[in-house]
C-alpha cells in the first residue's frame, strides 16, 4: 500500500494561507480587490486593533449570488476567468480563487451579500474552514466581508505580528494604494472607530493624493499624460521639491494594479536624474495601461510582481513621458525630453 495520499481540503487551504495570508493586511488587500473586481463605486474599510480582532470591507458592488455563496469560499474557484487563455489577459485584480478560502481557512469569517436592492441577500459564516451558517438575511446590494480574529488557531503565526501601530501602518498602505489606483470609487477607512481617510470617489486623482498626502503636496504635482502604441501613463509626479525620503513615496500602478516595479520606477528616477536630491524619492503615482498580453500577472501569489514582456521598451517610454512632464515645467529644457 502506498502511503501518499491527497491532503484534506481544510489541510490544503491552511497551507495556501501561509503564502496568501502573511498579516492583516494581505487579508485587506484581498477584500479590498474583490471589492473593487465587483464594479463598486463605494467601499468602506474598518479595522479593529491592526487588524487583528476586525477587518470589515463593505461595498456596493455586483453581489454574490445565494448559490454561489459557498462556492466563493472553496478552493480554486473563482468567476473570474475560466480558461488558460484568459490567464494571458487577466482584467481583474483577483483570479486565482485562492483569496477566501485561505482567510476563512485562518479566521472567523462572516460575508453577507445581495444582488439587487430587493433587501433580501445571503449570509455565510465560516470559523477555520468549519461552516456555521449558511442562510437568506436581509441585506442592501453588496457585499460585507467580516474577518475576525486572524490566525485564532494558528498560535505560531499569530506570535509573528508586529505591534498594533505597525500593522495598522500596512493596512493603510493597502488602502491608500486602491484609492489611489480607482479614483473612481468613494473610499472610507476606520480603525478603532477613527476615521483615517474619506476619498470622494469623483474621479479626480489629485483630491486623492491630498486625502493621503495632504493638499501641499496635491497641489506640488505635476501632471502625467503620455501615449504610445502599446502603452499610456497616467498620473501625478512631484516637482522636485517635492520629494520624501522613503521609496514608498512612489507608487505604481499597471491597469490599475499597484506593482512593485523596478522597471517602471528606475526610470521615473532617471527621468528625474540631478534633480532629485540623494535618496530622496519624488511623490508619484502613475498608472500604467497596456493590453493585458503584455503583461503576466500570475507571478506571485500575492500580485505584487509582474513581468513585461517589452520591458526595455517600456522603461524608454517611463523616463521619456516623465522628462516631457518635467519639462513642460521647465525643470528640463524642453529639447532634453525628445531623445
Ligand atoms: P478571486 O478573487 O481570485 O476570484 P476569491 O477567493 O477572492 O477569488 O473570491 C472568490 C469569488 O467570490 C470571486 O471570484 C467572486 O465571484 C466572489 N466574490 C468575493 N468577494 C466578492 C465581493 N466583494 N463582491 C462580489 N463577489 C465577490
Ligand atoms: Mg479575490
Amino acid at each position: 500500500m502506498g502511503i501518499i495520499r491527497p491532503l484534506d481540503e481544510h489541510l490544503a487551504n491552511q497551507i495556501a494561507a501561509g503564502e496568501v495570508v502573511e498579516r492583516p493586511a494581505s487579508v485587506l488587500k484581498e477584500l479590498i480587490e474583490n471589492a473593487v473586481d465587483a464594479g463598486s463605486t463605494r467601499v468602506d474599510v474598518s479595522a479593529e486593533e491592526g487588524g487583528l480582532n476586525l477587518l470589515r470591507v463593505a461595498d456596493d458592488g455586483s453581489g454574490i449570488q445565494p448559490d454561489d455563496m459557498l462556492l466563493a469560499f472553496q478552493r480554486h474557484a473563482t468567476s473570474k476567468i475560466s480558461s488558460g487563455k484568459d490567464l494571458f489577459q487577466i482584467a481583474t485584480l483577483g483570479f486565482r480563487g485562492e483569496a477566501l478560502p485561505s482567510i476563512a481557512a485562518v479566521a472567523k469569517v462572516k460575508c453577507v451579500s445581495a444582488t439587487d436592492d430587493s433587501g433580501l441577500g445571503r449570509l455565510l459564516e465560516i470559523e477555520g474552514g468549519n461552516m456555521l451558517a449558511n442562510r437568506d438575511t436581509n441585506a442592501p446590494k453588496g457585499t460585507e466581508m467580516v474577518v475576525k480574529d486572524l490566525f485564532y488557531n494558528t498560535p505560531a503565526r499569530l506570535k509573528y505580528m508586529k505591534t498594533i501601530q505597525t500593522e495598522l501602518g500596512h493596512l493603510s498602505d493597502v488602502v491608500y494604494r486602491q484609492a489611489l489606483a480607482r479614483p473612481d470609487i468613494a473610499f472610507t477607512f476606520s480603525h478603532n472607530g477613527n476615521l483615517l481617510l474619506r476619498t470622494p470617489g469623483n474621479g479626480d486623482l489629485r483630491q486623492v493624493v491630498a486625502a493621503i498626502y495632504g493638499t501641499a503636496s496635491a497641489k506640488a504635482m505635476i501632471a502625467v499624460n503620455e501615449e504610445s502604441p502599446d502603452y499610456t501613463l497616467i498620473g501625478l509626479t512631484a516637482m522636485p521639491t517635492e520629494t520624501r525620503a522613503n521609496r514608498n513615496a512612489v507608487t505604481v500602478l499597471v491597469n490599475g494594479r499597484y506593482v512593485r516595479s523596478q522597471a517602471v520606477a528606475q526610470p521615473l528616477l532617471q527621468a528625474y536624474h540631478t534633480l532629485l536630491p540623494l535618496h530622496r524619492y519624488p511623490l508619484t503615482v502613475l498608472d500604467l495601461k497596456m493590453h493585458p498580453t503584455l503583461v503576466d500577472v500570475n507571478v506571485h501569489p500575492a500580485k505584487l510582481e509582474v513581468r513585461f514582456s517589452k520591458e526595455n521598451e517600456l522603461r524608454a517610454f517611463v523616463e521619456s513621458a516623465i522628462k516631457k512632464a518635467l519639462s513642460t515645467e521647465a525643470y528640463i529644457p524642453s529639447g532634453a525630453a525628445v531623445r
